[in-house]
């Protein structure tokens, strides 16, 4: 075999660090960093707006989501039980979701705190404007987060490992907290024994749609590098609608998917402690 330089600026280390080549899937290849352990997709010519569009959330992709509208009612369940969990860090004030999809998280939100999302898919971000929540359609980026200001806590659900750029995004999310605020990240762990076991055959490895698979250390790393205390890091149990979880065994196992509308409504809690959820505190 030859030996090919696999040196890559890492965004968690903040430098170039010596990669490891894991496997090739979907046409992109999965390094992972030598010194953290945050996985990387490499891929040319990924364009995430033609990607995030209407298809994508009614299960039109392999990896997308399975009938997200049909799963209402259990994914708010779940969003309310999230809005306890930041009240125990955050009671109220100014609260941003990016990545808010059709809106649900900030609805059962919008009970205690003042919210806004920025959302890419414009067919989602109406359905969020259409039941009354303030959702800015596009990127996460410098113009959009200073059209919103400050805020006191920013909440990334399944989004980190979406980033083109995600050290870049978090350093923008650090600006825009308020002293003492809070970020609150939910994004697969590459390091838990799941990932490590399934490989390239793990349910969250799917290139390009994920461009970053974190692990603790990674994240840790990132946040300290920005300013941003780690608080709290934990692999929590999610009700998640039961259609999700067939659509994910039958891509696993390679069948056609196929919808119920009765297993959207069914909600079943799951941990494979192969995803964290993880608290980050700017300083007072
Ligand atoms: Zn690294």
């Amino acid at each position: 075999m030859p030996v090919v330089s696999l040196s890559r600026p890492c965004p968690a280390c903040a430098r170039t660090t010596e990669h490891r080549h894991r496997f090739r899937i979907n046409g992109c290849d999965i390094l992972q960093c030598g010194q953290c352990g945050l996985g990387r997709t490499e891929t040319a010519g990924f364009d995430p707006a033609a990607y995030y569009t209407e298809d994508y959330f009614s299960g039109g992709h392999a990896d997308g989501y399975s009938d997200y509208l049909g799963a209402e009612p259990v994914l708010r369940r779940e969003f309310a039980r999230s809005v306890e969990f930041i009240r125990g860090y955050r009671k109220g004030g100014k609260l941003l979701e990016l990545g808010c999809a059709y809106g649900f998280f900030l609805q059962e939100a919008a009970r205690h705190f003042d919210v806004t999302g920025i959302e890419l898919s414009a067919e989602a971000a109406d359905h969020g404007r259409r039941a009354g929540v303030n959702v800015l359609t596009g990127m996460a980026d410098a113009a959009t987060l200073r059209q919103i200001g400050h805020v006191d806590v920013i909440v990334l659900f399944d989004v980190a490992e979406h980033l083109p750029e995600p050290r870049e995004t978090l350093a923008l999310c650090q600006e825009h907290l308020n002293p003492g605020g809070i970020i609150v990240i939910t994004t697969g762990d590459f390091g838990s024994a799941v990932a490590r076991l399934a490989g390239a055959r793990w349910r969250l490895m799917t290139p390009p749609q994920h461009l970053w698979f974190f692990t603790v250390d990674s994240m840790r790393r990132m946040s300290a590098g920005l300013g941003l205390t780690v608080e709290h890091v934990d692999h929590p149990w999610k009700i998640v609608p039961a259609s999700l979880i067939a659509f994910q065994l039958r891509r696993m196992l390679g069948l056609r998917a196929a919808g119920s509308a009765r297993a959207s409504r069914i909600g079943v809690p799951v941990n494979l402690f192969d995803a964290m959820r993880i608290v980050l505190r700017k300083a007072p």
